[in-house]
């Protein structure tokens, strides 16, 4: 173990500097630091010694890309700007970037594919962003796949289609792994072969004390246990990630709609989706759209099965309404996934979930279409979903991982968005809207939330987001980041 010296402020600024990562300094700035380097003011920490130790650019805000990647995926929350963003090329990046913010005081954060819905990938401090080591590598005789801290689900799409294999993944594309699979991760897959996070045999993290811990069932198992639902943020920072991948072959993919008799609809679908095999993948929306009268049930997901097979699940759902709108095609895996996924642009929007442990009754069903008919209105939408859970999720117990949510039905949410034409008083009205509606939900679905969808609104946020295993999450926060140097709005304490 690597020796670090402390002082009662975190690691010393001569630590850092004996390590020989600001050594490089006197041996002048890289070329592109010129005219990077800004305000050396007083109190302003010596930037210079931070870029000199990276093999990665540091950005600073006159650098002229320094915007584009400070930006969030969530739009309301860009103007809060780090000071400055390490580009992480290595796990030795990120270590001499987490040594130096603390050396110096300066507050840190991780960002990988900056697609968090609170916006909690940005700090006034150092944003340390690992979205360049982006690699996916697959073993072909063991299919084992192998990525590093920053790949998006773009790069899986990449890397796994020549090989026919896939683990459970996002339909957007930008959404980088690390959060989605340190919060669980859903998606069509994981009715088959588990939650992204069932996925992941071992994992590469970066502690505060500059200490790259691998963790798996044998070795640091309390950090892989709780890097499976709970790692975004909390407990360091995340350098690479190994996945089991399993074989894919030929899926049936459905985008189904229907604007009448939507009560009988959503309740034809919802006994099909919960009574339907693993194999089947689905997602059910109800949507108001701004200047389009009424509301809109559509259906989107695959079948890991023929259309033939498709068709006899949906058999009885047509017997009570045929769509008005319907594309089911069968194809390759990796053609399927392209016509699931979306690009997943920076959007203004803020979505609020619930779990929900069974069934929808009739009044639960009633209230959702009641309360979007009721939609104040912005200039885009707001969407009523679920995500049909359950199948091999269901395998592991709630607290074999730090996923608390297992054995649900689905997970639901209300998606509010609006743009920046919106005058405030009406995105005002909207969420109050959006926080009456998620509260009225709450005696028809379950008080958990997920973390994944991380919203700043959740009242009683740490027993929404982990449940029972809160405890025992406390413990390994304690353990291993005493300081509380990993942390946001919403992070576990110590
Ligand atoms: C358009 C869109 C589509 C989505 N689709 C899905 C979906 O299909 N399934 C699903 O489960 N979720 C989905 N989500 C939610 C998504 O899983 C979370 O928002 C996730 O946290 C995003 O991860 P990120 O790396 O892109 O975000 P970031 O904003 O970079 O990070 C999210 C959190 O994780 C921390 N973090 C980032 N990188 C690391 C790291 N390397 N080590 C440790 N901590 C780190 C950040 O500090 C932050 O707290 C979607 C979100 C959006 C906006």
């Amino acid at each position: 173990m690597d020796k670090i010296e402390r002082h009662d402020a975190g690691i010393s600024r001569r630590a850092f500097l004996r390590r020989g990562a600001g050594l490089a300094l006197v041996a002048g700035l890289p070329g592109w630091l010129s005219g990077c380097v800004t305000r050396p003011g007083s109190g302003s920490p010596p930037w210079a010694e931070l870029a000199a130790s990276l093999q990665g650019n540091l950005l600073l805000p006159d650098a002229p890309d320094f915007r584009q990647v400070a930006a969030p995926w969530a739009l309301q929350y860009a103007s809060r700007l780090p000071q400055a963003i390490a580009m992480c090329a290595s796990e030795a990046d990120v270590r001499n970037s987490v040594l130096w913010a603390q050396a110096y005081d300066v507050p840190l954060v991780a960002r990988s594919g900056g697609h968090s819905y609170a916006g909690y990938s940005t700090t006034p401090g150092l944003m340390i962003n690992v979205s360049q080591m982006h690699s996916v590598d697959i073993d072909p005789a063991t299919g084992v796949a192998r990525l590093g801290g920053g790949a998006r689900n773009r790069n899986v799409y990449a890397a796994c289609r020549p090989f026919g294999r896939a683990v459970t993944h996002g339909r957007c594309k930008e959404v980088g792994v690390a959060g989605l699979v340190l919060g669980g991760g859903i998606g069509f897959n994981m009715r088959a072969h588990g939650l992204t996070c069932d996925g992941l045999k071992e994992t590469r993290i970066v502690l505060a004390d500059g200490r790259a811990l691998t963790c798996n069932a044998r070795e640091n198992s309390d950090l892989f246990w709780a890097c499976r639902g709970a790692g975004g943020g909390n407990f360091g920072i995340n350098t690479g990630f190994t996945f089991e991948t399993f074989e894919v072959g030929d899926y049936t993919v459905f985008d189904l709609a229907w604007s009448d008799r939507l009560p009988e609809v959503f309740d034809a679908l919802q006994a099909m989706a919960l009574s339907a095999p693993d194999a089947l993948g689905m997602k059910l929306s109800v949507v108001a759209r701004a200047g389009t009268p009424g509301l809109t049930l559509s259906i989107l997901g695959q079948l890991a099965g023929t259309r033939d097979q498709l068709d006899a699940l949906l058999a009885p759902v047509f017997a009570v309404q045929r769509p008005s709108k319907q594309t089911i095609e069968s194809m390759a895996y990796w053609d399927a996934q392209e016509f699931l996924s979306e690009e997943g642009y920076p959007e203004y929007s803020h979505e609020r979930s619930r779990f929900v442990p069974r069934s929808l009754s009739p009044a639960a069903i009633a209230t959702i279409l009641d309360e979007l008919r009721a939609w104040p209105g912005t200039s885009v939408a707001a969407t009523w979903k679920f995500f049909l859970m359950g199948g091999a999720i269901d395998r592991l117990a709630p607290a074999q991982t730090a996923f608390v949510h297992r054995g649900n039905a689905m997970i639901s949410s209300i998606e509010l968005e609006w743009t920046a034409q919106d005058p405030r008083e009406r995105v005002e009205r909207n969420q109050l809207w959006l926080s009456r509606f998620h509260d009225r939900m709450e005696r028809y679905t379950s008080s958990y939330c997920y973390q994944n969808f991380i919203d700043p609104a959740q009242q009683d946020y740490l027993h929404a987001y982990y449940g029972e295993n809160l405890a025992k999450l406390r413990e390994v926060k304690r353990r291993h980041d005493p300081k509380n140097v990993f942390r946001y709005p919403q992070s576990i304490p110590v």
